[in-house]
């Protein structure tokens, strides 16, 4: 078998576009663009990338883009104060504050300082117990946009067995969750799991999200299993080579012999986390404007 390649490019792409004709209408029915703030404290070049393609991506879906570029020794009150005041602002419908944080900031803290209205990154631990009971809440990026691609791909989840690999807050549980709230039936591993490999050769959806390169082998597959690849390794560069390749936690190879469909790294899950944070900043604009929007089309 050749696994079908789950193009997520090619989706993130297509709801991008969506997003940002519904945000055109938005704009001309609030008289205002939908606003995502995105902050980033200190220098981190792999952050700066990130909210430099956030900014661009924002602009390109018809919204509004705030930066705030804070320097490294930025105090945790300065912050605060900060958040404060993007809540406070009625032309921001977002905020997402660029993760990592320097160590002398306490990030639960600032997380918890976003209005849950408008934290579309779904961090806020209010956000992660309304999904936890099934209350409307934003649920994070990179785990919806997986669920997009399933949902996509299989149609009603309804009974078949998924294995999360990594039970993180940002991606493992909200995605168990996610596929529990589907009907599927759920296991969660992680670096305790006994049997890892007899675990996953169970499922019928295998969603890896655990930051080891290849760690996910053929034999651990069943045949026809649909395979989301969350993790992003950079290997270490080939001879004469300045830069690694990035690989996923599966390897991709081998397992396109045997799953059903698979996502492939780069161009699988990762376009479909700014989409879904457009998507996400499209919904809050809607609900903090009080316009109604069937949020099943985005
Ligand atoms: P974390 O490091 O927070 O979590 C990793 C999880 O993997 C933990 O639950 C850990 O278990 C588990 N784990 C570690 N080693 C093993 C092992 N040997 N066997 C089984 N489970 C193991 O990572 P994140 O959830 O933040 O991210 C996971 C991956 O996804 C990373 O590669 C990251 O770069 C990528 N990522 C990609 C995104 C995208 O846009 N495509 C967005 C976010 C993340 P335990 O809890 O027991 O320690």
């Amino acid at each position: 078998m050749t696994a079908q390649i789950i193009d997520g490019k090619a989706f993130a792409a297509r709801l991008r576009e969506r997003v940002g004709e519904f945000a055109a209408s938005f704009a001309e029915k609030a008289g205002r663009k939908p606003g995502l703030a995105v902050v980033l404290v200190g220098e981190d070049p792999a952050s700066q990338v990130y909210v430099r393609s956030k900014g661009k991506a924002t602009i390109e879906a018809n919204m509004e883009s705030f930066e705030h570029r804070l320097p490294d020794d930025t105090e945790e009150a300065g912050l605060l104060a900060l958040v404060e005041e993007l809540n406070a602002d009625p032309a921001i419908d977002g905020i997402l504050v660029q993760l990592p944080l320097p160590d002398h900031i306490n990030e639960q803290a600032v997380i918890a300082a976003i209005a849950p209205d408008k934290d579309v990154d779904g961090f806020h631990v209010i956000n992660a117990g309304r999904l936890a009971v099934g209350q409307r809440s934003f649920v994070p990026c990179t785990p919806l946009g997986c669920m997009m691609l399933l949902t996509d791909r299989l149609g009603d989840l309804s009974g078949l067995e998924a294995v999360v690999i990594g039970r993180s807050n940002i991606v493992g549980k909200p995605m168990a969750q996610l596929l529990l709230d589907a009907n599927a039936t759920v296991t969660i591993a992680h670096s305790r799991t006994k049997n890892l490999p007899d675990v996953v050769r169970r499922a019928d959806i295998v969603v890896a999200a655990v930051g080891r390169a290849e760690m996910v082998q053929p034999d651990w597959l069943k045949e026809g299993a649909t395979v989301i690849d969350v993790g992003i390794n950079r290997l270490p560069p080939e001879p004469g080579k300045e830069k690694g390749r990035l690989v996923g936690d599966v390897d991709f190879a081998g397992a396109q012999q045997r799953a059903g469909a698979i996502t492939p790294v780069p161009g699988g899950v990762g376009p479909m986390t700014i989409a879904v944070l457009l998507r996400n900043t499209l919904v809050a604009a809607h609900r903090n404007a009080g316009i109604d929007l069937s949020e099943d089309v985005v």
